[in-house]
């Protein structure tokens, strides 16, 4: 393999990415810098109504804190753009024309209100939801009839309506889907916007990208982007669909796992090089004893091969560990540097600010052996953290928050007298 593997993160900026999303980024971006070729950024911006504010930014700051830099995409720009799919509508309108001219697809004028009542008659009679193609073969006249009448239509692709699609899967072996069970999805909505799979397939293509790693989720829409390479007469990529991230009970992984967005592991005092040593063995792993990896082992290590097939158990006892490892590699300076800003944020209140540096310094060398997060957690689950916070360890040594009740030092027996004597 060589200059010509070109791979690409495709984010919605439709929240803040999480382990799951920036798990895939970090693998594309492993592939690449392993066999030297290309790691590009696309934004997949085509539905405005799931717009989140922030979200773009959020996106770009996590790659950036974990360091996987871009070769094309927001910002850096590249031969391919631009990068952000809101910005190349026109290419998606082509394809569908194009499409639609060779009989791949069709326009379908049916109302929000008929697709609503054949919902709804499918579910009454308990047959699996789906378009029935009620415009699938509609006269030319009609066709014509209905547009002058001012209904602009949406596009749908023509899915076979007998046998079978195959692709394969770099990580899962040959897949088949029955095109019985796919429906005949729309590829161009009534406001020119296109959905996610002819977008999708249209930029895989035009960006020359040479193999799609993107999470498992993903795998019941890939028969459609193979049938929309066959009728476009395009090459697909390579597709390797990697494992689910699952909680320590298996369960799809979910914030009750303790799982946020990466910018929150940041704020809770996570370090960049211990997230990316603990996201790599989310599904890949070197020889299922190795650990601990530093980015450029991973880079010189990663590969398909090594990815698992079932799901990748996310442990928060684990990512706490790996953390102190990469805590006490630091040195004491450095570690105080990092450390600062944590105590500044979580230290009660009671303690004076600003901190002392020198103080701080003097001390961690008695923290370090112990510390596994540098700030804390504010577990969305309300969980108790697991322990191993820097503020909360620290506190001990700033004596101005030695707040004792008076009550609580005197024993039960005791005279406030006899107690303060006891006390020395
Ligand atoms: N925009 C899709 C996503 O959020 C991309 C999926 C893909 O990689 O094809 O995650």
């Amino acid at each position: 393999m060589n200059q010509s593997i070109r791979v690409r993160y495709a984010p919605s900026p439709t929240g803040m990415p999480h382990v799951g999303n920036i798990r895939t980024a970090l693998f594309n971006w492993l592939f690449a810098r392993h066999h030297g070729g290309t790691f590009i950024v696309r934004i997949e911006d085509t539905d405005a109504s799931r717009k989140v504010e922030g979200a773009l930014e959020d996106i770009l700051e996590s790659l950036r804190w974990l360091g996987l830099d871009w070769d094309e995409g927001p910002e850096v720009g590249g031969e391919c753009g631009p990068y952000f799919q809101s910005q190349r509508l026109d290419l998606y309108q082509k394809h569908a024309r194009q499409l639609v001219e060779a009989g791949h697809a069709y326009p379908c004028f049916c109302s929000p209100q008929r697709l609503d009542d054949m919902r709804r008659e499918q579910t009454q009679r308990k047959q699996p939801p789906g378009y029935d193609r009620h415009c699938r073969e509609l006269p030319q006249g009609e066709i014509d009839r209905l547009r002058d009448g001012g209904t602009v239509p949406v596009v749908r692709f023509k899915i076979p309506l007998q046998g079978q699609t195959n692709f394969g899967d770099l990580i899962r072996g040959d897949v088949t889907f029955e095109n019985s069970t796919l429906d005949d999805f729309v590829i161009l909505k009534s406001d020119g916007y296109p959905t996610y799979h002819l977008a999708n397939v249209v930029d895989d293509h035009l960006m020359r990208i040479s193999h799609v790693l993107r999470a498992d989720e993903w795998l019941s829409s890939t028969p459609k982007h193979k049938l929309l390479y066959d009728a476009l007469d395009y090459k697909p990529p390579y597709w390797a669909h990697l494992p689910m991230i699952l909680g320590p009970d298996r369960a799809k992984l979910s914030k009750r796992h303790g799982a946020a967005s990466l910018t929150e592991f940041r704020d809770r005092g996570y370090l960049p090089q211990a997230m990316t040593n603990f996201l790599a063995l989310l599904g890949w792993s070197l020889d299922d004893r190795t650990e601990l990896m530093d980015r450029k082992e991973l880079v010189e290590h990663f590969s398909l091969e090594r990815v698992g097939k079932t799901g990748a158990i996310f442990g928060m006892d684990k990512l706490d560990w790996m953390n102190g490892v990469y805590l006490r590699k630091l040195t004491t300076p450095e570690l105080t540097d990092l450390a600062m800003p944590f105590l500044e944020r979580d230290l009660a209140s009671s303690i004076p600010r600003p901190l002392d540096r020198e103080y701080v310094l003097r001390i961690m060398p008695l923290l370090q052996e112990r510390i596994r997060t540098l700030g804390k957690a504010h577990l969305p689950s309300g969980d108790a953290p697991s322990g191993g916070e820097l503020p909360e360890l620290a506190e001990f040594f700033f004596p101005d928050n030695l707040q004792h009740d008076p009550e609580r030092l005197r024993g039960k027996k005791l005279s406030p007298e006899g107690a303060r004597e006891a006390l020395g």
